[in-house]
Parts: structure tokens; sequence; C-alpha cells
């Protein structure tokens, strides 16, 4: 999914309220990119190798501009909640006079 300069401001606004201006765990750098989508990796089973498409873990990225290492934040965490899911309209069976 996209993120909207909304969705995109209140993600750097929650990182600097709990972080501050993180430093690159790899070079030490401290300039990032969030990146405009948020991504789902999905479930995976070690033992039966299946995956699990429904169990994934909603989450943003940012980059490190300098060596490219990426960091992860959980967006439920952040307070990012998921629409409520449209009604679906069921026809009705009834034939049009
Ligand atoms: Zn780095």
């Amino acid at each position: 999914m996209t993120l909207s300069e909304d969705d995109k401001k209140k993600i750097a606004d929650w990182i600097e309220e709990k972080i501050g201006k993180p430093r690159c765990t790899m070079c030490g750098t401290g300039q990032w990119t969030l990146l405009d989508v948020s991504t789902l990796p999905i479930g995976f089973d070690v033992h039966s190798t299946r995956f699990y498409f429904h169990r994934g873990i909603p989450q943003v990225t940012i980059v490190c501009n300098y060596c490219g290492h990426m960091e992860f934040f959980n967006t439920a965490v952040m307070g990012f909640k998921p629409d409520e899911p449209e009604k679906e309209i069921i026809p009705d069976n009834k034939e049009t006079e």
C-alpha cells in the first residue's frame, strides 16, 4: 500500500518521539529515507514449508541513505489500524418486476 503524506508524517513523528534521530547500526550515519509503501512479510512454517498469507506482519521500512541497511517498524505498534471492511452487498435473488 502506498503511504499518504499524512501517513509518512505520522511515521516520522512516531520515530522522532520514540527514538529521536536514529543512527544506522551498520555504518553509523544518520540519514534515512522512509519508503513510500507499507509491506507485509508473510508467515512461513519452517517445518511444513507452507506459506501463510493471512499471518503476515505489517511494517514500514526506512533505508540508510549511505549503506542501504534497512530497519522495519510494526505499523500496528505505530497506531495504524485496518479500516473496517466494506459490507458485502448480496444481490437480492428476487426477479425485478
Ligand atoms: Zn548505514
